[in-house]
């Protein structure tokens, strides 16, 4: 039987990652079930671990040129969380395909736009093929209601700027789009 993807996704400060350790705390796996993968660019924990609900840490696998799935799926992984998903590319998306046939179940987060409002990398082509999904909005730093559209406060132009409210804030679409 084929794995099954759930993807939680929605603007910067929407709860994502906790919303991913969330379904980690409650799956329960043992250490050697599931692997977690974040990108190398995002350093904000410089760390790389992952730490449940109950209080274990778990270790992150990096994400960067060359990485290979396969190396790190064993005969006993029954799960592939991913973070911060936007960020990686097509050929990771065949090889979760593939782990998804072979019945091992995949749970991902990420932004699904970018600051500009565009479809960013992945996420688009994770949501449609998902099974369940999640969109999760943050609070409008301007207005108070729903957000689902990330800010950029500053005038930098480099689109991965990782960071936290110092560059962004979650806007609504009105006050998103006043600007
Ligand atoms: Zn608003």
């Amino acid at each position: 039987m084929a794995g099954k993807l759930t993807v939680y996704y929605g603007c910067m400060f929407a709860g994502k990652t906790s919303a991913l350790i969330q379904h980690l705390s409650e799956l329960n796996f043992k250490q050697s079930e599931f692997v977690v993968i974040k990108p190398a660019v995002d350093v904000r924990s410089g760390a790389a671990t992952i730490t449940t609900h109950d209080g274990k840490s778990h270790e992150c696998l990096i994400y960067d040129q060359g990485f290979e799935l396969g190396e790190f799926i064993t005969p006993f992984t029954r799960l592939i969380a991913i973070d911060e998903a936007q960020f990686f590319d097509k050929v990771f998306l065949s090889d979760l395909k593939r782990f998804l046939g072979r019945g091992v179940h995949v749970v991902a987060s990420g932004l699904d736009k970018d600051y500009l409002g565009r479809p960013f990398g992945l996420m688009p082509a994770l949501i449609e093929l998902a099974e369940e999904k999640h969109h999760l909005k943050a609070k409008c730093a301007q207005c108070g209601s729903d957000a689902e559209y990330t800010y950029r406060k500053t005038e930098n132009k480099v689109l991965i700027l990782i960071g936290q409210s110092q560059h962004y804030e979650p806007r609504c679409s009105s006050c998103y789009h006043q600007n």
